[in-house]
């Protein structure tokens, strides 16, 4: 029986920093197989670090960046967090590289054929999977209007911005909504946390069309309870309607 999760191995092809503090880094898959995932997906890195406990190699998750295209390779973005093992090591890693991998996991998914509105709201690398969610949809002709509002500090680390704006200027249904907590006097955009303009883009979604919208809610933990508590407690959505990936 094969082993459960799948476990492969996938060298580092292409690495590039997307902000100050985010390495995107191309992974192939070695064995030349196509990355079977849906949008929204994680893998587990193995790390050659020991874990400080029982010395086993450390393992950590990352979203899946790019969107399901029946190829080997995949795309992560990770934040380098200060004094963390496993994003320090990924950010020094060298092209070439070969790494294990377990995956892809989770269930923060959506419907990529699903014609019903989603708000997607992200902090950071946790912008990774609804990337991923919107270029498959858009790549699979879907028009469902999908909103994503992106919480950064400074407008240098809004990422893949370029990809994101273009993608909201050519379909009318996608919008970009970027928000700086320390937005310089020149931006003219969205300021503040990602929590205080869920509720506004909440409404003029649902005036959008006559099917009850989805939120997708990614990031670390402060933000994505905070939206859960707006979204499930103060406006009383279902459950259902509400789906979340916590990165701590
Ligand atoms: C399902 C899932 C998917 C994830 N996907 C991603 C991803 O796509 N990109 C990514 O960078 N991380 C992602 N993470 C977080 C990642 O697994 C690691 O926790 C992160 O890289 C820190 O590991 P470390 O060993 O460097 O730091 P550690 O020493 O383990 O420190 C952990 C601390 O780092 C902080 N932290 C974790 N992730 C982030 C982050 N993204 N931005 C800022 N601070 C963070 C938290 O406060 C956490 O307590 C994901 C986590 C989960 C559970």
């Amino acid at each position: 029986m094969a082993a459960w999760p799948p476990t492969f191995d996938a060298r580092l092809v292409h690495a590039q920093m997307l902000t100050p503090s985010v390495r995107e880094l191309t992974f192939e898959r070695a064995d030349g197989t196509p990355m079977a995932f849906a949008a929204g997906q994680f893998c587990n890195a193995i790390l050659p670090l020991p874990h400080e406990l029982d010395g086993a190699h450390i393992k950590r998750s990352y979203s899946i960046a790019s969107p399901p295209g029946g190829t080997p390779r995949f795309e992560v973005a990770v934040t380098r967090v200060q004094g963390g093992r496993a994003s320090e090591w990924l950010h020094e890693l060298s092209v070439g590289a070969v790494l294990p991998f377990t995956g892809p996991h989770g269930f923060f998914t959506r419907p990529v054929a699903s014609a019903a509105p989603s708000l997607m709201i992200a902090t950071g690398t946790g912008v990774t999977p609804l990337r991923s969610m919107l270029l498959d949809a858009v790549a699979a002709g879907s028009q469902a209007p999908m909103w994503l509002v992106l919480g950064v500090r400074h407008e240098q680390d809004i990422l893949y911005e370029r990809e994101l704006r273009d993608l909201a200027e050519r379909h009318p249904f996608v919008r970009f909504e970027p928000t700086l907590s320390q937005p310089p006097g020149t931006w003219n955009g969205r300021r503040g946390w990602v929590q205080t303009h869920v509720r506004e883009l909440w409404d003029a979604l649902v005036a959008t069309t006559e099917q009850p919208p989805h939120a997708y809610v990614c990031g670390l933990e402060r933000m994505v309870s905070s939206v859960r508590d707006l979204l499930r407690t103060e406006m009383s959505l279902p459950r259902a309607q509400v789906h979340s990936e916590r990165y701590d």
